[in-house]
């Protein structure tokens, strides 16, 4: 979680989804908050299989962890769009 992509979404979230690193776990989280995979899940309130793949894919095993991060981070998104 270190970083400028990260460091700027941690200062302002809504700026966070202009940039994306890679290889960065924070953005990878970051990036899947923004995306309509977590949306359509988020909405029907359950682990969607596409966004649990998506997940999978991108942390193995530790998917679950991530999904926590991908929550924080959706969270942090939505106060701040309502901010402004
Ligand atoms: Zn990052």
């Amino acid at each position: 979680m270190s970083c400028r992509p990260c460091a700027d979404a941690e200062a302002n979230p809504l700026t966070g989804s202009i940039g994306f690193e890679d290889k960065c776990d924070g953005c990878a989280a970051r990036s899947l908050a923004h995306s309509p995979l977590y949306f359509v899940a988020a909405r029907s309130g359950a682990l969607t299989p596409a966004y649990r793949d998506a997940l999978q894919s991108r942390f193995g095993r530790a998917w679950k962890s991530a999904h926590e991060q991908v929550k924080a981070w959706a969270q942090r998104i939505d106060h701040a769009r309502r901010k402004s």
